[in-house]
C-alpha cells in the first residue's frame, strides 16, 4: 500500500501538476510546515564573538512551526522558492538587533500582530510561489496565481502610509520585523505583496528579485531616489553584488554610463559580459581609505576619484552607496559637484565620517533610500516580465542548507543572487512562456553560467 500523501506533498503535487486554482483552493491547509527559522533562546549564542565569527549555519534551523491564523486582507503563498538577502545574515548573526525585538512590537500593534510575536521567527524577505488561499477582503488575487512577493510591509489604514508607503509610520521589512517570512513551505503575506509572477523565468530565478531589485530601482530610476537621467555617470560599489548588479542594469537601461566597483578579476569579467565597460577591481587597486580604524586618508579618495575619471572621463553624477563607512568618506569625496551620493545601508558600519567641506562647498546631497513602495516594486517586476531586467541568479540550495547560502553572503563568496528551493524540487520549473524565456536565455543565465 502506498504511504499517505501528506497535506504539503498534495499541495506541491497539484502546483507541479498545474492544477486549476479552485482544486488547489480546496485542498486542506496544513496545521504546521517547515521554514528556515532563528530561535528566541539562541538569540544569545553569539555574544562576545567577532561579527565574522557568527555563523549562520549554527544559529539558523528548519523547523515545524504551525500555519498561523489568516487575515481578511491576507494569503498563504505556497513557496516555490526564496532567496538570501543580506537581512537573512543580520537575522541569523542578531545584529545589529536580534529580530525578536522588531516581533515583540509588532506584537502589540493588534490582535493580527500578536500572531508574530513568537519564539521563532520564520525569516525570508523574497519568495516566488502559488497563491493557496486568500482572506475574505482580498480582491485581486485567487488561489492558483502564480505570484512573486514584495518585502514592504504597510497598514494600508495608517494615514501616513498614503502618500509614499516607505514613509508610513509603521512600516516594516517583511520576513524580517514580521514573522512568516518567505524562506519556507508556506508563507503569510499581505495582498498588497503580492505581484505576478515572470511568465518565462523559473521559480528560482523568480523568487530572487523583489527586494533586491525593487531597492535598486527605487535608488536609481524613481523620483524618490536619484532619478537617474540619460548620459549620467553611476558610480556603483558591489556591482556584482545583490543590489549592485541590478543598479547596474538600471543605469544601461537608462542611458547612464555605470563605474562598477568589484573585488576580484573574475568580477570584472563578470561586469564586462553584462554590458558596464568601467570597472575597478578594489582589491586590485588596493584602496585603503583608513589608513587605521580612526583615521581616513584622502590621497586615497583622490586616487579612486582619478581612477574614475580616467575610465569614464567624468566624476560621478550619481554614488550607488552601501558599504557604509568604509566608503562613505570617499563617496562623498568623488561624487560630482552638485551631485548625489545615494545610500541604503552600511554594511561595513553605520556609523559614517565624511569631510563636510566636500558636501556643502560642492553643493552634494546625500539622499536616504530604502526599499521600496508598491507602485515602484510593481514596476520593477513588470521590468522583469518584460525581460528589461535579469535576475542574477548564481547559485540555488535547498531549504535545508539556508544557514550554509546565508554564510556564503556574509563572507562574500557569492555573485548576484543565491536563491533556495522550498516546495520546487529541483531547479528548471515553474516556466510558462518558453519562448520569450529562449529568446532571453544568455542573459538571464549569465550569473548562472559564470558561477558553473
Ligand atoms: P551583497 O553582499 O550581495 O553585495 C554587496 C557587495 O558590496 C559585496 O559583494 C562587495 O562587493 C561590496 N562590499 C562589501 N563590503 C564592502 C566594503 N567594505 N567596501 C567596498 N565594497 C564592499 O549585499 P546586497 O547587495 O544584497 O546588500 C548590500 C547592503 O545593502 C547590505 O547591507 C544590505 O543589508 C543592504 N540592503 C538594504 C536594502 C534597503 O532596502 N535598505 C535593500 C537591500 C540591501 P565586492 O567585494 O565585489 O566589491
Amino acid at each position: 500500500m502506498d504511504a499517505p500523501v501528506s497535506e504539503i506533498d498534495a499541495i506541491r503535487s497539484a502546483i507541479l501538476e498545474g492544477a486549476p486554482g479552485d482544486e488547489l483552493g480546496s485542498l486542506p491547509v496544513p496545521a504546521s510546515y517547515r521554514g528556515a527559522v532563528v530561535r528566541a533562546d539562541e538569540q544569545e549564542m553569539f555574544a562576545g564573538v567577532a561579527s565574522e565569527d557568527k555563523d549562520p549555519r549554527k544559529s539558523v534551523h528548519i523547523d515545524e512551526v504551525p500555519v498561523p491564523e489568516l487575515a481578511p486582507d491576507e494569503a498563504y503563498v505556497a513557496v516555490m522558492a526564496s532567496s538570501i538577502n543580506f537581512n537573512t545574515v543580520w537575522t541569523a548573526i542578531f545584529e545589529p538587533l536580534p529580530t525578536f525585538q522588531f516581533l515583540a512590537r509588532l506584537g502589540k500593534e493588534s490582535v493580527w500582530g500578536a500572531r508574530h510575536d513568537q519564539p521563532f521567527h520564520v525569516i525570508g524577505s523574497d519568495a516566488a510561489g502559488v497563491v493557496l488561499r486568500v482572506g475574505s477582503a482580498v480582491r485581486r488575487w485567487r488561489p492558483g496565481d502564480a505570484v512573486t512577493v514584495h518585502c514592504n510591509y504597510v497598514d494600508d489604514q495608517d494615514p501616513s502610509a498614503h502618500d509614499d508607503s516607505m514613509l508610513a509610520a509603521n512600516q516594516r521589512i517583511w520576513g524580517f520585523e514580521s514573522n512568516y517570512g518567505g524562506l519556507a513551505e508556506i508563507a503569510l503575506v499581505r495582498a498588497n505583496q503580492l505581484m505576478p509572477k515572470p511568465a518565462h523565468l523559473t521559480w528560482e530565478e523568480a523568487a530572487v528579485n523583489a527586494l533586491c531589485n525593487s531597492t535598486s530601482y527605487r535608488m536609481i530610476v524613481s523620483p524618490h531616489g536619484a532619478q537617474m537621467t540619460q548620459g549620467q555617470s553611476v558610480l556603483v560599489w558591489g556591482a556584482t553584488g545583490g543590489i549592485g548588479a541590478y543598479a547596474c542594469q538600471y543605469v544601461l537601461n537608462g542611458g547612464g554610463t555605470p563605474v562598477g566597483v568589484v573585488s576580484s578579476a573574475d568580477k570584472v569579467g563578470l561586469l564586462h559580459e553584462l554590458g558596464v565597460e568601467h570597472v575597478i577591481d578594489r582589491r586590485a587597486e588596493g584602496y585603503r581609505f583608513w589608513s587605521d580604524e580612526h583615521t581616513q586618508d584622502p590621497g586615497e579618495w583622490r586616487r579612486l576619484g582619478k581612477k574614475i575619471r580616467d575610465l569614464s572621463g567624468a566624476d560621478p553624477d550619481i554614488v550607488f552607496e552601501h558599504p557604509g563607512r568604509q566608503t562613505m568618506g570617499a563617496s562623498v569625496f568623488v561624487c560630482k559637484r552638485g551631485g548625489m551620493v545615494i545610500t541604503c545601508a552600511a554594511t561595513s558600519g553605520y556609523t559614517i565620517e565624511y569631510d563636510n567641506r566636500y558636501l556643502w562647498m560642492m553643493l552634494k546631497t546625500i539622499k536616504g533610500s530604502h526599499f521600496a513602495n508598491y507602485r515602484e516594486a510593481w514596476a520593477a517586476n513588470q521590468l522583469i516580465c518584460d525581460g528589461k531586467i535579469q535576475p542574477t541568479l548564481s547559485r540555488v540550495f535547498p531549504l535545508e542548507e539556508t544557514g550554509a547560502a546565508a554564510y556564503q553572503v556574509h563572507h562574500n563568496l557569492h555573485e548576484g543572487k543565491l536563491g533556495v528551493l522550498a516546495l520546487a524540487p529541483e531547479e528548471g520549473l515553474g516556466v510558462t512562456d518558453p519562448e520569450r524565456r529562449e529568446q532571453l536565455l544568455p542573459q538571464i543565465t549569465l550569473f548562472r553560467r559564470h558561477d558553473a
